[in-house]
């Protein structure tokens, strides 16, 4: 029987488009999808099929130049203002349209307290590695100092007041890392740290691109390898970095496709011929053809990498992205580098051995293969339907 469900999302590129496939699967079984999002997001949801419920952004802030508990406590304070401006807006959304079920992002906590207290089934979307008691992947940002955990000092007082005036109950330390009944995990389990130690409440569907492996994009010459450059759409402020990609790979034989955000070109001296230098490409499309990808190793795009079986060369810009990076070394399908001491020689030679190594290789064959059998957005489809039947 077709449901109504509701997704909620309110943060970046990498906690939305994991998404879009399933919605569009989920659509296309007949199912009705509201999504709750930001205006930034209105036309990709739209666009998969859902409609589009507006939720105020989060406010603008200052990417950090140092990752500790006391940073961490200052992105969930930020996060905090999103989700209280969210919570009354969903809640009415709820009331009014008779919503069976809320899917929501795992950093979305506003949406799982809602349907905790509406009775609603939920569904926790992880687009990042999943948490249980063996591998928790914000427990390094939780450490005490002075016996003052970071995320009570930073939003416990908002807490209590949030609590007391919608009549909850909430833990601040506790936001990010709560188990659902069904928990979709967009990676496979065996790029999940300790993936065994995960019981069936997890599925480990893996990613999927649906209706973005269809975006056009191909090379000038069809015969040159292409070189895929990233830091993903959020710490990507980086001029001096991509002076050193130009440096590398200026007489070098690739074509190199390097997406920097809204950093002015200007900034980066001149460009070489053999460089396509963009606020943004379409990925997967670029990935299709790449030959290797230097990337900041966020979880999407590391995903998308090995859905092309293309070799990582790991420049990751914060703490989450280095995890991803570790994983990537430890099952051999990249290399990784430090951002801020990475050479154009270094780079150059880093780049050509994670391309042309034979064990790299093997491994991103296998787990082309993991990837492409972990299910998708038909399988996440499928356990919502069985979990709401
Ligand atoms: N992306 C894209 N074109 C670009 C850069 C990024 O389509 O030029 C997409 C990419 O395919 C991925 C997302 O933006 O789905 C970035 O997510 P990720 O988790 O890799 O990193 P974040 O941007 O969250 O740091």
């Amino acid at each position: 029987m077709a449901k109504h469900l509701l997704f909620v999302a309110l943060l970046g590129h990498g906690h939305i488009n994991p998404t879009l496939p399933l919605v569009e699967e989920l659509v296309r079984r007949g199912h009705r999808v509201d999504y709750a999002t930001s205006a930034e997001h209105a036309d990709a949801v739209t666009r998969s099929g859902a409609r589009w419920v507006e939720l105020p952004p989060l406010p603008p802030i200052e990417p950090p130049t140092e990752f500790g508990p006391e940073t961490f406590g200052r992105f969930m304070r930020h996060l905090f203002t999103g989700m209280r401006a969210a919570y009354p807006l969903l809640r009415e959304h709820c009331t009014a349209e008779s919503v069976d079920a809320i899917c929501y992002d795992a950093m979305n906590w506003c949406a799982r307290v809602l349907a905790e207290d509406l009775g609603l089934p939920a569904v926790r979307l992880i687009p990042n590695f999943a948490s249980n008691e063996t591998y928790s992947l914000f427990s390094q940002f939780m450490r005490e100092t002075d016996g003052v955990n970071p995320v009570t000092a930073a939003i416990g007082p908002d807490c209590e007041e949030f609590a007391a005036e919608h009549g909850l109950t909430l833990d601040p330390t506790n936001l990010l890392d709560v188990i659902e009944k069904l928990n979709l995990v967009f990676i496979p389990r065996e790029f999940q740290p300790a993936g065994d130690s995960f019981d069936d409440r997890f599925h480990f569907i893996g990613p999927s691109l649906g209706s973005r492996e269809d975006e056009p994009w191909s090379p000038p010459d069809p015969e040159a390898p292409v070189l895929f450059i990233s830091l993903g759409t959020v710490f990507n402020d980086r001029p001096e970095f991509y002076r050193t990609c130009i440096e590398a790979f200026a007489d070098e034989p690739y074509h190199v496709a390097m997406s920097v955000g809204g950093l002015d070109p200007a900034a980066l001296g001149p460009i070489p011929a053999s460089f396509d230098v963009r606020a943004r490409f379409p990925q997967p499309a670029v990935l299709q053809r790449a030959t290797a990808f230097v990337s900041h190793t966020g979880m999407n795009s590391t995903m998308e990498a090995l859905y092309y079986g293309v070799g990582l060369i790991a420049v990751p810009q914060m703490p989450e992205q280095a995890a991803n990076a570790g994983r990537v070394r430890e099952l051999g399908l990249g290399e990784q580098l430090d951002a801020r001491t990475v050479t154009a020689e270094t780079l150059r030679s880093t780049v050509a051995r994670v391309a042309s190594d034979a064990t790299v290789r093997t491994n991103l064959d296998r787990m082309w293969k993991v990837v492409r059998e972990s299910g998708g957005a038909a399988r996440g489809a499928e356990v919502i339907e069985e979990y709401l039947r």
